[in-house]
């Protein structure tokens, strides 16, 4: 196709008529443009052929003995999978009726016989191009809408761990305060730390100490309940929220997770990698005039743990509330 940069060549353009010589004739008319063509020998065939050859176009004739073409174009019209075929009729009927049935029937153009070659020329190739730039756009489309949800899923986690960020933790974790505020559920937090992270970093290098704080997130992701979020607050610090759990009910998630921490090893090579968390819990409290009281108390706690040795869960004090 000229100026278009589109090679005539991709697409196939299927014929339909009961009658050989239409067939012929038509193929003597269309062979040049360097269309494909595929023919159909009557309204059965074609909707046979449609099936296999699926083509970017059809010119259909009218009045077929076995299934007439009102019939094969509704058919295809009815179908997700063909709907977008256009279907150019070509016939010697000339009663509006007729046309007016065709194009209610889903067709896109109506030429009569005898027609002009220039004229079904023009018409079909600019049905196949309006039929091209649908369907790129439908693919472009769908390429942005795949590109909006990788780019929000970005915004949304931490690009090393696929934790939440902080952003979008607290965001979270706003929306359970809001409603725990409005008379809702409790909910509790736990604000975990990587215990002398720095050594791990120090001794096996950064990359080793990468692998480990992946690990560490899914030990922790894999012992959170569907509702939880986790997020990664820091380097190696990260926040829980259990929605539905008061601070004691959150205890034995916390020991949990410390143990399966505890436990996990990873090799790297220089050597065996270990990893123990400190854990400090808060929960709600209707005095709290924001998330941040609540956070900073669960951040006390953690470091409560830290001075006790570290590898140990410490709940917020009452004096803190
Ligand atoms: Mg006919």
């Amino acid at each position: 196709m000229k100026q278009t940069g589109i090679n005539s060549g991709q697409f196939l353009v299927l014929v339909v008529d009961d009658l050989p010589s239409n067939l012929q004739i038509l193929r003597g008319i269309l062979e040049p443009t360097g269309y494909e063509l595929t023919f159909a020998c009557g309204g059965e065939q074609a909707l046979d052929r449609v099936k296999i050859a699926r083509p970017d176009l059809i010119v259909l004739d009218l009045m077929m003995p076995d299934v007439d073409g009102f019939t094969v174009c509704k058919t295809l019209q009815d179908d997700p999978e063909f709907a977008n075929i256009p279907i150019v009729f070509l016939t010697a009927s000339h009663e509006e009726a007729n046309i007016e049935r065709a194009f209610a029937c889903g067709a896109v153009d109506y030429v009569t016989k005898p027609f002009r070659r220039s004229e079904l020329l023009a018409r079909i190739r600019t049905h196949l191009l309006l039929k091209y730039t649908i369907d790129e756009l439908r693919k472009t489309k769908l390429e942005l809408l795949s590109a909006l949800r990788k780019t929000e899923q970005l915004a949304r986690v931490d690009p090393l761990t696929g934790a939440l960020n902080r952003r979008s933790w607290n965001g979270r974790a706003r929306k359970i305060w809001q409603r725990a505020r409005q008379g809702g559920l409790p909910f509790a937090v736990l604000m975990l730390d990587c215990d002398r992270f720095k050594r791990i970093n120090d001794n096996y290098g950064h990359d080793a100490g990468d692998r480990l704080l992946c690990a560490v997130v899914q030990t922790i992701e894999d012992g959170l309940r569907p509702g939880d979020a986790l997020g990664r607050y820091g380097g190696e610090e990260f926040v829980i929220l259990l929605p539905e759990l008061t601070a004691l009910e959150a205890k034995p998630v916390a020991e949990r997770l410390r143990e399966q921490i505890a436990a996990l090893t990873l090799n790297s090579p220089r050597g065996t990698m270990r990893a123990t968390v400190s854990i400090g819990i808060a929960d709600y409290q209707d005095e709290d005039p924001d998330l941040d009281a609540l956070l900073n108390r669960a951040d006390n706690a953690m470091y409560r743990a830290k001075h006790a040795g570290r590898n140990c869960v410490r709940l917020a004090a009452q004096a803190e509330l």
